[in-house]
């Protein structure tokens, strides 16, 4: 069967939901038909120019790259700066553009889990996990429908905490109501106050999930009057949020854990801050931009931080307590690709996933 591009996005979405993306950020289709059939993909960090000729030489028409080529509104497309020309090359050869950034990037399968792979970390968390992600559904079930409508809720993404799924407490009571002769009632009749074993049903849930969540619901359960209670929860999910951090299996010297650094994450060079005395074993990570980290890296007890794009004074601010290991943007999430490759493999075999061959690195070394 042919698999559209709003297949291929919806798998990848399954995986790194897009409410999980940063509010600046711009990730999802950009360009393109959503319902057109595809061809290739092609994988690439970047999108560029050069990136959309390859697909278009290659036969592939979605290009999946992790940082959005439009972050901000365009008003016009006159060709008159790369983004402009990238979209406009895209559009002319029905090239769709798909973005995966910050979703996956603060999602524990994504972009870090690939740095921590590398680097030979194990007990690995989120090093800022988020705290606005959860919410907790209450409903009352009539006691015969209960197995029903909580298994609908649970196929709708309910009740899933870590490595446990299908997670709910239930207690059984009294339900009271009193149908008016409009109503069209399930149990009972017009005028007569009802007494009905229920069961009190509550289970966590994503927040992006709600609208799945009350659809299957109001389609499972029998009451044209459907009780329940959706609250905003403060817990922090430990599956979502940025950086992440795991240890070493055996502690090592800071100078030796860089040099391992610069030969498992295949760099020309990395930048650091004053070597500490203290052996490293606790490994900070965050793929890309992950200054803003440094603080929770110190309260995570972290020995040293690797991430990129720290700026001159930040390094300031490692001020003895850790090593700042700034490993280069490009450097830190060029394995990206890898990972956007193995997670399409495992559902995707009709067509070609392949990588761009295009370097889309700015920077140059001398
Ligand atoms: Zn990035």
């Amino acid at each position: 069967m042919a698999v559209k591009i709003k297949d291929v996005t919806n798998y990848l979405e399954s995986i790194a939901p897009r409410a999980y993306q940063e509010s600046y950020d711009n990730s999802g289709l950009l360009v393109g038909d959503a319902q057109a059939e595809v061809t290739g993909i092609l994988i690439t960090l970047d999108c560029t120019e050069a990136v959309v000729q390859e697909a278009i030489d290659s036969g592939c028409n979605l290009v999946v790259a992790h940082h959005p080529i439009v972050f901000k509104g365009l008003k016009k497309f006159t060709g008159s700066n790369y983004v402009e020309r990238t979209i406009m090359l895209a559009i002319r050869h029905d090239i769709a553009l798909y973005a995966i950034h910050t979703n996956l990037d603060n999602v524990h399968t994504g972009v870090n889990r690939m740095i921590a792979g590398k680097i030979g970390l194990t007990g690995l968390r989120i090093l800022a996990p988020r705290p606005d992600t959860l919410q907790k559904l209450v409903t009352f079930i009539p006691e015969a429908d209960t197995e029903k409508v909580l298994a609908a809720l649970h196929e709708a993404g309910a009740g899933q905490i870590g490595e446990y799924k299908n997670c709910s407490f239930r207690v059984d009571g009294t339900g009271t109501f009193q149908p008016t002769e409009a109503a069209n009632p399930h149990i009972g009749q017009a005028h007569r106050q009802e007494y009905v074993r229920e069961t009190r049903a509550e289970m966590i849930f994503p927040a992006h999930r709600r609208g799945d969540l009350l659809a299957a619901l109001r389609k499972n359960h029998p009451y044209e009057e459907v009780a329940y209670y959706i609250t905003p929860l403060v817990n922090e999910n430990q599956e979502v949020g940025a950086g992440m951090i795991g240890e070493l299996a055996t502690p090592i010297e800071p100078l030796a854990f860089l040099q391992g650094l610069k030969s498992s994450m295949n760099l020309k060079m990395l930048r650091h801050t004053a070597i500490l005395p203290k052996n490293i074993q606790k490994v900070a990570i965050c793929g890309g931009a992950g200054s803003f980290l440094l603080q929770d890296a110190i309260r995570a007890g972290a020995d040293v931080l690797v991430t990129a794009d720290f700026k001159y004074h930040e390094f300031f601010d490692a001020d003895g307590r850790i090593i700042i290991a700034d490993i280069g943007h490009y450097e830190s999430e060029v394995f990206t690709k890898e990972l956007l490759q193995e997670v399409l493999m495992k559902k995707f075999h009709t067509f070609a996933n392949i990588f761009s061959k295009t370097v889309t690195n700015p920077i140059s070394y001398l």
